[in-house]
């Protein structure tokens, strides 16, 4: 491969900001191509909760999301100031036990804790639960800032963006396709998985890292963004439809919200959103070789954009600097 490459990224979501980040920090020529003309607002990726949370989400995913999860964490808090490593709490009311016990046995590296820590880690949970779950090492960051944070650096480090403009081949010697749901396409097995998620603002609650709140039928997170402000998430539901937020699932979120503290109550609602996540039929990314390497496919990172980008940059810059596939995300069958 030549040392210094010409690359193409199309998609400014999360995927394609990791990976022009990464690629003009490796010294590539990066031009980043974006259809819609405000950055960040017809992407998923506006609308994460931006958990990085590598040990709760292996619950219902394969290890390999877990392991590069835990690699992209330290990716993440070396490239980005504001990254927030002060861990994940997992708490369930009493009734739902054997739920926190499936989910103590599906996880590692996690702390059980009883209501006095549980007081201590999140004061205002005082009393409110027996038992729960932390993961200390997770971490999170605020969604819009980081990709924010991500594009000025990007431009900062040589990365020219075309905003509002379809794209268009300019003899680029690569071109990495981070188009998320929108390059289904060309790629006929992704699928796209909406999600529903509520913005609040609370003057009476001070909790400083992620909550999950267990539950049989609809579980929850509620992640900090600073200044009082919470995302509730999310509905995970088989259907591509970009309507606006349902009663359903604005009852479900907000009631397990009160269910965790009745002062989410008083809470201000300041949005509702609903994004489509690109997935593959395992829900696990790809990063797909074309044309013998002059296209990448990165897409399909489902509930975990957040969690892997950083991994699928790091992949991907392998493969530019020596044509390295060592990573699983190169193998996996299916695509
Ligand atoms: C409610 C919700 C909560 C979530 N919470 C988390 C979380 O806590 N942690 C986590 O890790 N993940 C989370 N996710 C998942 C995460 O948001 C997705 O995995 C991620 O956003 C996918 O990013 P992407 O860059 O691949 O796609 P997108 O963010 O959709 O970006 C694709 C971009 O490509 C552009 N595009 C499309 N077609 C073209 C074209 N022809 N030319 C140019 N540009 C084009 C689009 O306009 C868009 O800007 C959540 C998702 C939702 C919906």
């Amino acid at each position: 491969m030549l040392s210094k490459l010409s690359i193409a990224v199309v998609g400014a979501g999360i995927t394609g900001l990791w990976q022009a980040f990464t690629h003009a920090r490796a010294g590539h020529r990066v031009r980043l191509v974006e259809r819609s003309s405000e950055p960040f607002s017809s992407c998923a990726s506006r609308l994460a909760a931006a958990m990085i949370a590598p040990e709760c989400e292996a619950e219902g995913a394969p290890p390999i999301v877990r392991d590069l999860g835990r690699e992209s964490i330290a990716l993440w808090h070396k490239a980005y100031p504001a990254t927030v490593v002060n861990g994940t709490l997992v708490v369930a009311p009493p009734r739902d036990g054997a739920d926190l016990t499936r989910f103590e046995q599906m996880t590692e590296r996690h702390e059980v804790v009883a209501a006095q820590r549980i007081a201590k880690l999140e004061p205002d949970l005082a009393g409110r639960f027996e038992r729960g779950l932390f993961y200390p090492d997770e971490a999170h960051v605020v969604a819009t800032e980081a990709l924010r944070w991500l594009l000025s650096e990007g431009r900062a480090l040589g990365v020219t963006t075309e905003f509002g403009q379809p794209y268009k081949p300019n003899g680029e010697d690569v071109t990495i396709d981070c188009r998320g749901i929108g390059a289904r396409q060309d790629i006929p097995s992704l699928r796209g998985v909406r999600g529903e998620r509520i913005l609040i603002q609370s003057r009476e609650l001070g909790l400083s890292r992620p909550v999950r709140l267990l539950h049989p039928r609809q579980s929850i997170y509620i992640v900090p963004q600073g200044d009082g402000r919470y995302v509730i998430g999310a509905s995970l539901l088989e259907r591509e439809d970009d309507i606006p937020m349902t009663v359903k699932s604005a009852l479900d979120l907000l009631g397990s919200a009160y269910a965790l503290h009745p002062a989410f109550g008083e809470a201000s609602i300041l949005d509702m959103g609903a994004g489509i996540r690109p997935a593959f039929p395992d829900n696990i990314p790809r990063a797909i070789i074309e044309d013998g390497g002059k296209t990448i496919r990165v897409n399909g990172t489902y509930r975990h954009g957040f969690l892997l980008a950083p991994a699928l940059a790091k992949a991907v810059s392998g493969f530019l600097s020596d044509g390295r596939r060592d990573s699983p995300l190169f193998d996996s069958p299916g695509a």
